[in-house]
Parts: structure tokens; C-alpha cells; sequence
């Protein structure tokens, strides 16, 4: 199996002087396209674009829970599906919601063509389920623009070096978005969702978090990491590496959402923290008895995207994705190592820019988990993040304790980002 560390997409310079190309990347979730009026509001959502004189590549995602349905379908048929088999069946359902958007658009009176991530000419290497974009060969997408035709493309989805077609994991439509707004020199890549943009905390968790009006690439990276599933975390990866401006909005409301962009001065000396993510889909394994360096190359070699790493003596602590967990054991297992996993733990993160320049955070954050009653087991910080893993059942409440802590529900913080 051929695997690549990176991304390997046409940069576009994230240069301001850069002449505005016209051409716009809009991006539409599951919840936007989850039913027939939906689809066809985006159709309009798209036309209007367009008649305002823009080229325009829309990214759609497959409707509502039809991915999660076609993954339960699968593993009723076969408990542990064919990988190949299982990237064709999954990646069906972006094919329906860019067929139907394209059928409601002509409909309209403009012109319009979907395609497949194949036909889009994304590249990708040989990874099913988690495929990383090699190249993106963009001369069907231009031609069709020359031709004046709305272009969909089915997010979420490649064509591997071998041929194949791969997916790039859950809720990669984004970084399909992303990735072809870098390869066309797009002025911005529009990712309209059920939110209106990026919170201080998930808003269904803590209905008083606050819309943020710009966030540096670093910071959305720790939080996309840490879990604000707003945003794939690879999509912003790409973002920040080619430079290209996100915009995060509403699907149906028309206001002004979140920008993701270059970290300038303001952030830093305004916000101390931006926001409180948190996360329950980690597993944590405890191991002992097999070297770091054969663990973790063999980990690496198997796919499994570590997260937390932590080692004291012999015994070596290492978080990874729930859906890792076999791949995982199946490493763990043929090392011969002492080993335990588990998935009691939830993490809760704080992340701000203005970390780095304000003191007191780690001091704050500790006062407030001891005072609710919550013992952190393990903390990791970076220069604009601190982690904690609680007991899963304290998640939700470290969480509010701690954005009230902070102050995030405030106007302040809101206007912080302004
Ligand atoms: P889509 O289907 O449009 O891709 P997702 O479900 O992937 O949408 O992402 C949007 C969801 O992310 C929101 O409904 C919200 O519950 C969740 N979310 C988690 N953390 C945050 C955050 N910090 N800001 C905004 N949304 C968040
Ligand atoms: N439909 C895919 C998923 O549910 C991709 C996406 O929505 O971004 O993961
Ligand atoms: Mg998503």
C-alpha cells in the first residue's frame, strides 16, 4: 500500500497581492442538502452566486445520514467490510445530492455538471477510508467552467494511484472543498453548515457560546484536533498550508460567519482563548514492555493516527481514535507487549492564541476543574493549547464550567474577534 505524509496540492499563495480570480468554492454539509427543498435551495444558493458573476465549484456532502446508513448497511452484510468494497459503497452517497443539485440548477436555467471525486480529478494515494490528496488534475473542472456551467463535485472522495476509488474519512467533503480551492486559485472557500459558524464551545453543548468572527489557522487546527467537528481537521491543514481563505456560515441563515485566516496581532493581545472543544471518540492504551520506537513505527505503519503521547518509566500512555481501535489491538497484539485500552475517558481542551502571551491559563483551568469536583488523569498542553482527560460522564460539565471560566459567554469575548 502506497501512503503519503502530505498533501501535494498546486499552491496558491496566500499573498494578498494575488489578483482575485473570480472563482469561488461553496461548500454544502449533510444537513444543508438533507432533503429535496434543501437540495434545491442550494441550487439557488449556487445560481445566485454565479449570475453575481462568479465562477463557481460547489462541494456537496451526501444527505443527511445517508453515509452513517450506507457504513450500518455495509457491516450488516459483513462485520468487518472489504476495504475496496467499502469505499465504493460509501462514496455513492455524494454521487446522489451532486446529481440532484445539478438536475434542480438546469432546472433554473444555467448550465451544470456533477462529478465523481474520479472525474473531479482528485488524486489520492492507495489508503482506503482515509486516503490523503496526492494531485488534483483540474482540466474537467475548467473546462467545464469555460463552458459557464456550475461544476459539483462529490465531496469526500478520490480515485487512488491504482485506480481505485478512495474516500478521505468523516466529513472529509471539507477538505475536498479546500483542496480544490488551492488547485484552482479559488478567492475563498465558502463551507456553509447547521451553524453559523465556529463557536467558542460545540453550541449544542453550551447554548451560550458565542459566534467567533476570525480565527488564526493554528488555533482552528488545535481545535479541529481536539474535536469542533466545524471543520475536518485536514481541511484546515490544507488551508493553512496553501493559504486559502475559509469562510465558515450558515446554510440557512445569510449572515456573516466565521473567517479562518493568518494569526494577526489583534488575536493575540485581545482573546487569551477562543474556545472549549472536547472530544469522546479517543481510546487510551496503556503499554508495557516493547520500546517506544518499535511501537509507535509499528502504529505508524498500521495508519493509526496518534494523538496524546505519554511516557513515564516503562509505561508508555497513547491516545487514538475510536475508529483506530482495531488497527490498533492488531499492533498491540502482535508486538507481544503488556497492554490495556480504554474508552472512559473523554478530553476536554482549551485552546487560544493569546495563550502565548498570557500566563495563568493552566492555573485557571486547574482551579476550575478542581472546584466542580473533576480530576484531570492525564494533561498535555502545546504553546496554544491545554488537554485534559476526564471521566467521560464529566465531559460535558468540564466543558461549560470551564467556557464560563473564561468568560466566552460574554459579549467581550465575542467582540475579541471582531
Ligand atoms: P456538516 O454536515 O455541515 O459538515 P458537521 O456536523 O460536520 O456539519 O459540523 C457542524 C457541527 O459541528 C455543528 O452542528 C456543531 O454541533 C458541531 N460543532 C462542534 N464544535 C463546534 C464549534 N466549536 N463551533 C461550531 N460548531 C461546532
Ligand atoms: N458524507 C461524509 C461523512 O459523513 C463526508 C462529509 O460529510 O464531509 O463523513
Ligand atoms: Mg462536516
Amino acid at each position: 500500500m502506497t501512503t503519503t505524509q502530505f498533501e501535494a496540492v498546486p499552491a496558491v499563495a496566500g499573498d494578498e497581492t494575488r489578483p482575485p480570480t473570480g472563482l469561488v468554492v461553496m461548500k454544502f454539509g449533510g444537513t444543508s442538502v438533507a432533503g429535496p427543498e434543501r437540495l434545491q435551495a442550494v441550487a439557488r444558493r449556487l445560481v445566485a452566486a454565479r449570475e453575481g458573476g462568479r465562477r463557481v465549484v460547489g462541494v456537496l456532502s451526501a444527505m443527511g445520514s445517508t453515509t452513517d446508513e450506507l457504513f450500518a448497511l455495509a457491516r450488516s452484510v459483513s462485520p468487518a467490510p472489504d476495504p475496496r468494497e467499502l469505499d465504493m459503497l460509501v462514496s455513492t452517497g455524494e454521487r446522489i445530492s451532486c446529481a440532484l443539485c445539478a438536475m434542480a440548477i438546469i432546472d433554473l436555467g444555467h448550465a451544470a455538471v456533477s462529478l465523481t471525486g474520479s472525474q473531479a480529478g482528485i488524486v489520492t494515494d492507495t489508503a482506503h477510508g482515509k486516503a490523503k490528496i496526492v494531485e488534483v488534475r483540474a482540466r474537467r473542472i475548467h473546462e467545464a467552467l469555460d463552458r459557464d456551467a456550475i461544476v459539483l463535485v462529490a465531496g469526500f472522495q478520490g480515485v487512488s494511484t491504482e485506480y481505485e476509488v478512495t474516500t478521505l474519512g468523516r466529513g472529509a467533503s471539507d477538505t475536498t472543498a479546500v483542496a480544490l480551492a488551492a488547485a484552482l486559485a479559488a478567492d475563498e472557500c465558502e463551507i456553509y453548515t447547521d451553524v453559523e459558524g465556529v463557536y467558542t464551545a460545540d453550541p449544542r453543548l453550551v447554548p451560550r457560546a458565542r459566534k467567533l468572527h476570525a480565527v488564526s489557522y493554528d488555533e482552528m487546527l488545535e481545535m479541529a484536533a481536539s474535536g469542533a467537528k466545524v471543520l475536518a481537521l485536514r481541511s484546515v491543514e490544507l488551508a493553512r498550508n496553501h493559504g486559502v481563505r475559509l469562510h465558515v456560515r450558515s446554510t440557512f441563515v445569510d449572515a456573516d460567519g466565521t473567517w479562518v485566516t493568518e494569526e494577526d496581532q489583534r488575536m493575540l493581545e485581545k482573546a487569551m482563548i477562543s474556545g472549549v472543544t472536547h472530544t469522546l471518540e479517543e481510546t487510551l492504551y496503556r503499554v508495557e514492555g516493547v520500546p517506544a520506537a518499535r511501537l509507535f513505527s509499528a502504529l505508524a505503519a498500521a495508519q493509526v493516527n496518534v494523538d496524546t503521547i505519554l511516557q513515564t518509566g516503562p509505561e508508555i500512555v497513547f491516545s487514538a481514535p475510536v475508529t483506530d481501535r482495531q488497527a490498533a489491538v492488531e499492533v498491540l497484539e502482535g508486538l507481544d507487549a503488556r497492554w490495556s485500552a480504554t474508552d472512559e475517558l473523554g478530553k476536554v481542551s482549551v485552546v487560544g492564541a493569546g495563550m502565548k502571551s498570557h500566563p495563568g491559563v493552566a492555573a485557571t483551568t486547574f482551579a476550575t476543574l478542581d472546584a466542580a469536583g473533576i480530576e484531570p488523569q492525564i494533561v498535555t498542553t502545546s504553546p496554544i493549547k491545554i488537554a485534559c482527560h476526564v471521566a467521560r460522564e464529566d465531559v460535558d460539565r468540564a466543558v461549560q464550567v470551564l467556557h464560563e471560566a473564561f468568560g466566552l459567554s460574554s459579549e467581550a469575548a465575542e467582540r475579541a474577534h471582531a
